[in-house]
């Protein structure tokens, strides 16, 4: 039952809390004397208010970001640290007493009133106020007073950060694994053997070796079809399959996950990469991977009470989505801004190579929409007739020029479903130019400019990319670069350095050979927000030719709650440690013209590195993709709960271009599901020093980074309409 947050003011708060209360007043006379003197709340807000204006105004550029009369990147960068702090609490004031719908309580109202919280604590020594809420209160002062330094961490250390993590081409870690991969495949071969493994692909003849049987298998390794056909769908054959290295209270947790119907789905070369004796030079440098396998106690527990994260993808047949758009089906196209949609195919595409503990599609599995009956997902007669719907959606628009092509993972789909897809956006492309010539200048229609491949198949199965594939594609380049398409582009989603292994270079390789340019999204979970895990990741995927894209923090609520990192982490990755592979803006042309030559793109980022004296390209930018607005890490720290979890405010990227419905929509507030305090805590339960992230309780705000040229459209040589299709406002 919910608890009315009133009530909640009566509650004592801890002998902890108290101690935590003592330190903040001890430290701040002024804010002391305001506490001891207010008869009431009112009085305690503006005695507050007073002081830390009087502050923030000897300083015209804060004062100024703060009216937000200024904003951007630029009114950003004139901020210091302590002007971060006055911002918070006269934000705090100014929001005290806000109610906001708390999704990660299952929709309990949490009311923000953190001075107000001081106060009764001070007063009553009441509140309910718990110590991670007192301690970010206590940096946030400490911070206002000048005693909480920030010093940006040198280049060295941020390498030698980097340093800690190894990559998957490591010779030592290659060793680990073709030593699970031996395990995972004589377990295979028993389970064939006693019969309790039938396949009618997959089999022995009669009289073979054990040895013979072992370099069957070795062949069957680089099959996709075998990684498919032996993954792991159940808890007990994941520890099996793990030398049955996982812990009792793993194992509770994962029988629960199974009974709640939450699938299991992990192939046998992912399995591979997945430590089952840790070795001295590799501590914890798998649990980004691990932790994308094993699920938690938290999403357990969430899971049936999930709730959709991104609204405008709940379609609804003839009405606008969330963002304003109409759109032809319910769930085969989704769109947030004017110039790209995204196509799900009803093909195996639908699926993925496995699946991560912290996909938003969890949602979607919970109800039964998806799965992972990969007979069943194959596309039926009808998809074809649907299809050509689909893809006349693109021609019909004046303003998409980009089609993403995803799922689940569009390299799921069969060559057969793909070059079927592929063929129809080629022909759909070249109707489009077509119509154009009969358009006067400035009535055309953007043409097909993009096409993308959402795929995590160069990591969860890379066995995938084959000669046939790199072929298809390959083609379609070739034919479409006619028709005036100029950007080929897979991308791909790697989580951790150690997913970079030979397998997955050579994938990447074939698909560079193919003239596609290969971005990636990494998603944020507290595993990859250690210090230099991003980085070394960065530098991983350059060294293979890839290019980072997106760092995004993992969205969701409470179900995602173990493998969130909080969004002030992402702000301070990107000031502290992104920030030493910051391209001089010298070399953006010549970054730009990478795609143009994807074959050599290894080398023509290396020319980069070494003139621009940097270990990686930092080409991403960090972001929350936010419910209905998209892509930001443009907010600001407007709230607090009891719990010391953090209520910000988000604003959507002013640097591209958005529905026009975003003008009448409101900020989104975003409540984080977990608190500074917890997430410290967690890092250190992952061995790693708290103390190297205390300037982590100061990051309270950020400014969405600029994006870099390389992922803009080119231009055309037309003016192209300003009219909005497909537009339902
Ligand atoms: S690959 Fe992407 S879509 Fe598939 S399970 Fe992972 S996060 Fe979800």
């Amino acid at each position: 039952m919910s608890v009315l947050p009133h009530k909640l003011d009566q509650i004592a708060i801890t002998v902890r809390s108290h101690r935590l209360l003592d330190r903040l007043l001890n430290e701040n006379p002024i804010l002391k004397e305001i506490m001891i003197n207010a008869r009431n709340e009112t009085e305690a807000l503006v005695g507050v208010r007073n002081w830390v204006m009087g502050e923030l105004k000897k300083n015209p550029d804060a004062y100024k970001y703060y009216k937000r009369e200024v904003q951007g990147r630029e009114a950003f960068d004139k901020l210091g640290w302590k002007d971060y702090a006055a911002i918070r609490i006269l934000d705090y004031v100014d929001n005290a007493g806000r109610e906001f719908v708390d999704q990660n309580l299952r929709g309990e109202l949490a009311i923000s009133n953190p001075i107000h919280l001081i106060w009764l604590g001070t007063t009553f020594g009441t509140g309910g106020a718990k110590p991670s809420f007192f301690e970010d209160m206590l940096y946030v002062f400490r911070q206002f007073a000048g005693k909480l330094e920030r010093e940006i961490p040198s280049r060295e250390l941020v390498e030698e950060w980097m340093g800690r993590w190894c990559t998957g081409m490591d010779p030592r870690i290659i060793k680990l694994r073709e030593e699970n991969r031996e395990r995972i495949l004589k377990l295979i071969i028993s389970k064939i053997d006693s019969g309790e493994i039938r396949d009618k692909k997959f089999f022995f003849e009669e009289g073979m070796s054990q040895e013979q049987k072992y370099f069957r298998c070795l062949e069957w390794w680089d099959d996709k079809l075998f990684h498919l056909r032996f993954a792991v769908r159940s808890p007990e054959l994941l520890n099996e399959f793990l030398g049955n290295s996982l812990d009792p209270d793993t194992m509770k947790i994962l029988y629960q996950a199974k009974e709640m119907g939450i699938p299991f789905f992990i192939n046998p070369y992912y399995l591979s990469l997945i430590h089952v004796r840790v070795p001295y030079f590799a501590i914890g440098a798998d649990l980004a991977i691990r932790y994308y396998v094993v699920y938690s106690q938290q999403l357990i527990e969430e899971y049936g009470h999930i709730v959709a994260w991104e609204k405008e993808d709940q379609v609804k047949p003839g009405k606008p989505n969330a963002a304003g758009w109409l759109l032809p089906s319910t769930h085969n196209i989704h769109r947030r801004y004017p110039e790209v949609a995204i196509l799900i195919p009803d093909t195996m595409g639908r699926a993925c190579g496995g699946l991560c503990a912290s996909c938003q599609r969890m949602y979607d599995f919970q109800s039964g929409h998806l799965n992972f009956n990969l007979d069943k997902l194959k596309p039926t007669e009808t998809w074809d007739e649907k299809l050509t719907r689909l893809i006349k959606y693109f021609e019909d628009d004046s303003q998409l020029r980009d089609i993403l092509i995803t799922g689940g993972d569009a390299l799921m789909s069969s060559d057969k479903s793909l070059a079927n897809i592929l063929d129809k956006v080629y022909e759909m492309a070249m109707r489009k130019v077509e119509a154009n010539k009969s358009r006067p200048e400035g009535e055309k229609y953007a043409e097909m400019l993009r096409v993308r491949l959402g795929t995590r198949l160069p990591v969860y199965l890379p066995q995938r990319i084959t000669p046939e594939l790199v072929e298809l594609l390959r083609v379609f380049k070739e034919k479409a670069t006619e028709i005036g398409i100029k950007q080929f582009i897979i991308q791909t989603h790697f989580e951790s350095p150690m997913e970079v292994t030979p397998e997955s270079h050579k994938s990447i390789l074939m698909l560079n050979s193919a003239g596609w340019t290969v971005t990636n999204q990494l998603v944020f979970t507290a595993a990859a927000s250690r210090r230099g895990h991003s980085s070394k990741l960065r530098a991983a995927l350059n060294d293979i030719g890839v290019l980072n894209y997106y760092t995004f923090s993992v969205k969701g609520y409470m179900e995602n709650n173990f493998n969130f990192a909080t969004n002030e982490r992402a702000v301070q990755e990107q000031i502290e440690e992104k920030v030493i592979g910051r391209i001089p803006e010298d070399y953006y042309e010549e970054i730009r013209k990478f795609p143009e030559d994807a074959d050599n793109i290894v080398k023509n980022i290396n020319g980069i590195r070494t003139k621009a004296r940097i270990p990686f390209l930092g080409t991403d930018r960090n972001v929350l993709n936010l419910p209905g607005v998209g892509k930001s890490l443009s907010f600001r720290t407007i709230g607090i709960t009891r719990y010391g979890r953090r209520i910000l405010e988000f604003e959507y990227d002013s640097t591209r271009n958005h529905s026009p419905i975003l003008h009448n929509m409101d900020k989104v507030i975003i409540i984080e599901s977990k608190s500074i305090r917890e997430y410290l805590q967690q890092l250190e339960d992952l061995g790693e020093e708290s103390s190297e992230y205390q300037s982590i309780w100061g990051y309270s705000m950020g400014e969405t980074e600029p994006r870099l040229p390389i992922y803009d459209y080119p231009n055309y040589d037309f003016e192209v309409t300003e009219k909005y299709t497909n537009l339902g406002v």
